[in-house]
Order: structure tokens, then sequence, then C-alpha cells
């Protein structure tokens, strides 16, 4: 079998045209993704560099080697601008853009004042290899833990690509090929076979990092109330049963507190709309200070009623939450245009028995809640102990 490096390069630049096709026909549906634009513009850029390549022997030197490898190693510096979007790292364009000009000039030295192919083969792959460490680095560095497998999966990729550029660097070129590329030998043409598999496997990397950001991302909306940042009601019944199920294989208690906002009809009279939902987000941020327990699952559950699940606590636990969370929102006002809105809640606390089903707990928490109401509101009252089958129960945490 002959390998013929036109031939091979004009398969490469066939799939290169291909994949930026493919991906630039992706942010037609996905253009809220940032990091597709930015590898979009990767790829093409890089498909442009490998055609300036190709076409070596037809155009200037200083279109094909100069521009050519200057195009690669701005596409190499955007996939890794890319990389460092999706994971979350700060960019600056000063030291890459610097990159980019000093390896052009490096590849101009080597096409005419002193030629070498050899020396600017070995660059080129040098290059190459530098940049997929870097790529595989950021990717297992600084992985979010939601988004692991895929950073995982395109780490693994870069190293192979890595290592194949590395041991590309020192290709022997045959003796008569020159300053010519094209004539390379077969050594050489070997590598651009195996460019080829490299270079569509980093395109389903790239497409893997995109699609797992895109379940996270999802995932978290399905189960998050838009409002408050918190769980919303089917996520918390879902979380929650689990939740549950566990403590009570385990033996373990499991409080539940249902808290409803005093009066909030007449703050959305009074004040507006939207200054009940400032309200909404002051009572979740107190929530939040206020909740400390391990596992504990804070649902926005429907309008102003609110839940939040203690794996682990005993009632006598979970009345003590409830009670820092109605001082504290008691002794805190919402702020609307510096002007302070004072918020009550009134809670109801309920702890589940051996075989109580999580909806059942909810009830009972929920009819504690309205004899806090009838009690006069801004209070707390648990669930009637019979009701709950009260057993003595440890403080062990689930
Ligand atoms: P009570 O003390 O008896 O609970 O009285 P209340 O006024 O809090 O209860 P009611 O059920 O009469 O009114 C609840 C109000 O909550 C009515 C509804 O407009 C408002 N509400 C529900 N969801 C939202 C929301 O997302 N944002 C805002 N601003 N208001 C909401
Ligand atoms: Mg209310
Ligand atoms: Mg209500």
């Amino acid at each position: 079998m002959h390998l013929d490096i036109p031939t091979l390069t004009l398969v490469s630049l066939l799939m290169g045209i291909g994949a930026s096709i493919g991906f630039t026909s992706l942010m037609t549906v996905l253009y809220t993704q940032t990091v597709l634009r930015i590898w979009v513009a990767s790829i093409w850029i890089g498909t442009v560099g490998i055609t300036l390549i190709g076409l070596r022997n037809h155009i200037p030197n200083s279109l094909s080697i100069v521009l050519g490898n200057g195009l690669l190693v701005l596409a190499n510096v955007l996939t890794l601008r890319g990389i460092a979007h999706h994971l979350g790292l700060p960019w600056r364009w000063r030291w890459p853009g610097c990159l980019v000009i000093a390896y052009a000039g490096c590849m101009a030295w080597f096409a005419y004042v002193t030629p070498s192919l050899g020396t600017r083969l070995m660059i080129g792959s040098l290059q190459a290899m530098a940049f997929n460490f870097a790529y595989a680095y950021l990717l297992l560095r600084y992985c979010a833990p939601a988004i692991r497998i895929s950073c995982r999966i395109a780490a693994a990729v870069m190293l192979c690509n890595g290592m194949f550029y590395l041991v590309r660097s020192f290709m022997p070129l045959d003796p008569s090929s020159g300053q010519d590329i094209m004539l390379a030998g077969t050594p050489v043409a070997a590598t651009y076979v195996i460019g080829i598999l490299t270079g569509l496997a980093s395109y389903f990397a790239l497409l893997q990092l995109i699609t797992e950001r895109l379940m996270v991302d999802l995932n978290r909306a399905a189960r998050t109330d838009g409002l408050t940042g918190l769980l919303n009601r089917s996520a918390i019944v879902a979380e929650g049963r689990a939740s549950l199920a566990r403590c009570q294989q385990r033996g373990q208690p499991f409080t539940l507190l249902i808290f409803d906002l005093d009066h909030f009809k007449q703050i959305n009279d009074r004040w507006g709309h939207d200054a009940g939902d400032a309200v909404l987000r002051h009572v979740t941020a107190v929530l939040r200070d206020v909740t400390h327990w391990p596992g504990h699952l804070a649902s926005r559950y429907g309008g102003e009623e609110f839940v939040l699940a203690l794996p682990g606590a005993t009632l006598a636990q979970g009345l003590d939450v409830a009670e820092r969370l109605r001082h504290t929102l008691a002794h805190s006002h919402a702020r609307i245009d510096n002007q302070p809105i004072p918020v009550t809640a009134s809670i109801g606390v309920a702890m589940a028995r051996a075989d109580s089903r999580f909806e059942l707990l909810v009830r009972q928490a929920d009819e504690a809640m309205y004899r806090t109401k009838f009690d006069g509101r801004n209070g707390v009252s648990s669930a009637d102990a019979d009701d709950m089958g009260l057993a003595e129960a440890g403080d062990s945490r689930c």
C-alpha cells in the first residue's frame, strides 16, 4: 500500500471541512453555548490552515508555510481558549497572541533564512504536543465534579494526541524530499493517517464536553426553582423520598419543616409583585444562612411556601432549627428601594415514623403549619405525637 501525502492531506482537509460544517450547523440549535462558537472558529481556522499548507506547490511560501502554520497554532490557541471558558478559567490574550506571532516568525525563519523542512516538522509537532498536553492538564486539574466524565475522556484523547505528536516530531524524512512536505516519505505519511484518527477523536471529545455540560445544566434547571435557586417541588419530593428511605433503612430519624410566609399577599398588594419576588429571595438567603444541617434539602414548595428536610434530625432538633429560622426572619427585613419590609413565617414541624411516606410527612407538617396560622402566625408548631408515632431517636446523621 502506498501512502500518498497529497491524498492524505486532501482527506484531512475534507474531514476538517466536514467537521467545520457539522459544528457550525450545531450552533443553530446550541446558540447559547459560547464555547461552541469558540471551537467552531478554531476548527474553521485550522481547516483553512491545512488548506494553505496543502496548496504548498501552488501558492507562495509566505501563504503556505508562514500563514498556514500561523493559522494552525491560532486554531490550537482558540481550542485552549474554549477549554478555559468551559472550565470557567480566566483568560488573557497577550501571551497566546505573542505565541502565534513568534511561531509564525519561527516558521518563516526555517523557510527563508535557514530552510529546513525537518526542523519545521519538528517544531510544528512539538507545538501541537505542547497544546494537547496543556488541554489535558487543564481538563484534569480544573474540571468540576459534575462534568468529570467528559473532562477525563477528553483529557485521555488529548494525552494520546500529545504522545502522537511527540513521536511525530522525531519521524525521519525521506532524504529526497528537499523542502517539500508532500514528498516527506512513508513514515511521515503514516503519521498523517494516525493524525486523521486522533483529529476525529478530538472532535468527538469536544462534542462530549458540550453534551455533558448541557445535560448537567438541563438537569439542574429541571430541579431548580427559577426565582430562588432552591429545589422545586418535584425535586424535593423525589430527593426527599430517597433521603427518608435511607434514614429509615438505617433506623435514623428524619424531620421535615414547612413554612409559609405570613400575609404575603399584602406585601404584593402594597409594594408590587417585584417587591414580593425580592422578599422571596430575601427569605431564601435567610434560610441558607440559618440552615447548616448536613445533607439538608431546601425547597420552594409552592408560591410563598417552603420545605426544609433534615435527614438524621430528631423532632427536638427540627424544632430548634425552626425556631432559629422564625426568629431570624422576624428580625431581618427585606429591603426594597432602601425601605425595610418586615416578613414573618408560620412553621410546622413533623418527624417521620419508621414506616412514614414522604407525602404523609409533608401533610403532617402542613397541618401543624396551619395550626400556627390559626394561633396567630409567626410561630412554630409540631405535628401531633400520636400522628407521628413518636419514638426515642438518636441524633445520628444519614
Ligand atoms: P397567610 O398568612 O394566610 O399565608 O396569607 P398570605 O397572604 O400569605 O396567603 P395567600 O394564599 O392569601 O396569598 C399568597 C400570595 O402569594 C398570593 C400570590 O399572588 C403570591 N405569590 C405566589 N407566588 C408568588 C411569586 O412567585 N411571586 C410573588 N411576588 N408573589 C407570589
Ligand atoms: Mg402565606
Ligand atoms: Mg401559602
